[in-house]
């Protein structure tokens, strides 16, 4: 049985969502404090979390980001607030789906059921078979050579997706400049390295939030880049 942890410290509101999860044959286990539920988060395994923003203990700005640090379960985040969800998107923090408050169980239902067959074929097909790379908020559709970060489509260049592509596959390997430009620009490292610099630049604007602290692509001072994972 699919097991769901639910961190929110709204009574009523847990209440409804448990029963109703329950009712459709989910395992529900809750906590009302941040800190508790990032403990149960990343002790137990959970197939889906369910985290409100404001919380006692931790935030769920911060216990989102810590459990993204160690596990890749699907994480959705409600709030109160439209305002905040907004902030949420903005952060990348690696949830997987956003609902403002009030909604209604029956959608809430749904939106479990769907994330969870998600993640459900993307552990079953095992990630080296799928054409899709998934890190926290970005998305690389090696088929259709599309990128998406958080839901919203970026246009890349041939290079970029490629040069992207590369590193995301390669994750927490550094890279050095010529490395990168003999792989992807397959050619003898006589050309202009400095391409690599102006294309990761590009790539960071579509795809970072805050291009001066890149949560994707690091810079290596001194030897190149590395894709962070
Ligand atoms: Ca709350």
């Amino acid at each position: 049985m699919s097991k769901i942890l639910i961190i929110e410290d709204e009574e009523a509101i847990s209440d409804l969502e448990k029963d109703y999860l329950e009712l459709s044959g989910f395992e529900v286990e809750t906590t009302s404090r941040g800190d508790q539920g990032l403990q149960m988060a990343l002790k137990n395994d959970y197939d889906l979390v369910i985290l409100d923003l404001m919380l006692p203990g931790i935030d769920g700005f911060e216990v989102c980001k810590r459990i993204r640090e160690k596990k890749n379960i699907p994480i959705l985040m409600v709030s109160a607030k439209k305002d905040d969800i907004d902030k949420i998107r903005g952060l990348g923090l690696g949830a997987d789906d956003y609902m403002t408050k009030p909604f209604s169980p029956s959608e809430l239902v749904a939106r479990v059921k769907a994330h969870m067959a998600r993640y459900e074929r993307l552990v079953g097909a095992g990630q080296k078979e799928n054409d899709i790379i998934e890190i926290r908020g970005l998305k690389i559709d090696k088929t259709a050579r599309r990128v998406y970060i958080n839901g919203e489509e970026k246009n890349f260049t041939t290079k970029e997706f490629d040069l992207l592509t590369f590193l995301a596959e390669n994750p927490n390997h550094v890279f050095s400049k010529d490395e990168l430009f003999r792989r992807i620009w397959n050619m003898d490292s006589v050309g202009d390295i400095a391409t690599v610099t102006v294309h990761i630049k590009k790539i960071r604007e579509k795809i970072e939030y805050n291009t001066s602290k890149p949560q994707y692509i690091e810079t290596i001072w001194g030897v190149g880049y590395r894709f962070k994972i």
